[in-house]
């Protein structure tokens, strides 16, 4: 058994690194998870995700979580609505019959993140998870790692697995290779009471989602728990736009003012998004790994998720991958099939490369069909031909 006897360090509690965490419980290793966060419920958690039957949701199968998976799914979160920049529906299933449910390979649940992140804590063993343990630096001690924290603690791990996310400070020990900018920047806002606050922006999410399409700009928006949505406004911008805005984002008359400029031409409904959102909105550049990294692989340090392959969120496959990840990694780790770490490592990582690719590949195209002078008729194209 390769990893008898080791301490196993999971650096990040994301939906990756509690995963592999639960995943590895299950083969009784000793696994701590270091979260930065000081507590579970420290930071609003963003906006639900579909999780995918050979991917996200088969992770969870294999961890024995399924069914609270379906005791906290948001059924009907799935459905959507395309439509114009005037408010024109295009395509809708919101009132369709057809019900799909688990084990079509079709059917997307929604999950709220913070659901999620509770189940997967609830399944692990009492102190797993070392909150306000934020990851600075590591050097080499013995076979393994001596991590340090802005806690000013140390631990001594054998195996490093780093799960920190996008921009991950453990993935510099083992790769210089950085992430690219896509040419779009996502501008992040919720409301809470929308049923209240903002009860036309409520009516035509109707529990669902809107995407609408017009003058290559986006906005995006669904239903999130406990009466509240997210919503994204999305657009190609240079990658300083986020910077050179910064005076905006907590300033409601100012954000309300760029939207009519930026978004001019757009029916006056949408404005409900800036007039009653929460504030600060949160500027999101997006990201990707380049498609044909690589790296050599190491005996006691690998990677996770988005610190991974960070990818756009233009498919919503980036937790899926990261999901499928942690149980690929966990059975190469696990199987018994090969004789050394750095060859379990060395196997997962091969496998895992291209894979993330792939999607990074289509979440890239996606982007650029829904940021295109025609991107209407694309992505109409795209959910007709599902
Ligand atoms: C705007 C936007 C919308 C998205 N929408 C979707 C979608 O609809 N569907 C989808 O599949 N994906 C979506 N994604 C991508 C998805 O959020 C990620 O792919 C997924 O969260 C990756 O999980 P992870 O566990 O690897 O990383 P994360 O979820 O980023 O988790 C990383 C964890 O590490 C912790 N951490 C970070 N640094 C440190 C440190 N130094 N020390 C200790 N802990 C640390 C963080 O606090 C966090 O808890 C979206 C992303 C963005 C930006």
């Amino acid at each position: 058994m390769l990893l008898k006897n080791k301490k196993i360090a999971i650096i990040g509690g994301g939906p990756a690194g509690l995963t592999l965490a639960r995943l590895l419980q299950l083969q009784n290793m000793h696994v701590t998870v270091f979260e930065r966060d000081l507590n579970q419920y420290a930071r609003v958690q963003g906006s639900p995700l579909d999780l995918h039957e050979d991917s996200g949701l088969k992770a969870l199968q294999h961890a024995g979580l399924i069914e609270q998976f379906k005791q906290h799914f948001m059924p009907k979160a799935d459905r959507k609505k395309i439509m114009n920049a005037k408010a024109e529906v295009f395509l809708s299933d919101h009132d369709d019959q057809l019900e799909q449910n688990f084990g079509d390979p079709d059917f997307r649940p929604e999950i709220d993140r913070g659901a999620l992140r509770k189940i997967l804590l609830e399944s692990l063993l009492p102190d797993t998870v070392q909150w306000n343990h934020q990851f600075i630096s590591m050097q080499t001690q013995a076979n393994g790692w001596r991590l340090h924290f802005k806690n000013n603690t140390t631990f001594y791990a054998d195996l490093v697995i780093a799960a920190d996310g996008a921009n991950s400070k453990v993935r510099p020990y083992l790769t210089d290779i950085l992430a690219f900018y896509s040419g779009i920047t996502m501008l992040e806002g919720y409301i809470v009471n929308v049923k209240q606050s903002a009860p036309e922006i409520d009516q035509l999410l109707n529990g669902g989602k809107v995407m609408a399409f017009g003058h290559e700009k986006n906005l995006l928006m669904g239903q999130k728990a406990n009466d509240e949505i997210g919503f994204y406004a999305s657009f190609k911008a240079e990658e300083t736009w986020a910077t050179a805005h910064q005076a905006i984002f907590s300033d409601r008359i100012k954000v309300k003012q760029w939207f009519k400029s930026f978004y001019s031409g757009w029916d006056a409904i949408w404005d409900n998004l800036f007039e009653h959102t929460s504030l600060p909105l949160i500027p999101r550049p997006i990201y990707c790994m380049p498609l044909d990294q690589t790296w050599q692989s190491q005996a006691n340090l690998t990677l996770i998720g988005d610190a991974a392959h960070v990818m756009p969120p233009f498919a919503g496959e980036g937790v899926n991958v990261s999901m499928l990840d942690a149980l690929n990694l966990s059975e190469y780790l696990c199987s018994g099939q090969f004789s050394s770490l750095q060859a379990a490592i060395a196997a997962y990582e091969h496998e895992m490369r291209p894979r993330a690719a792939k999607m990074a590949e289509y979440s890239l195209e996606n982007g650029e069909r829904m940021h295109a002078p025609d991107a209407l008729q694309n992505m109409l194209n795209v959910f007709q031909s599902h």
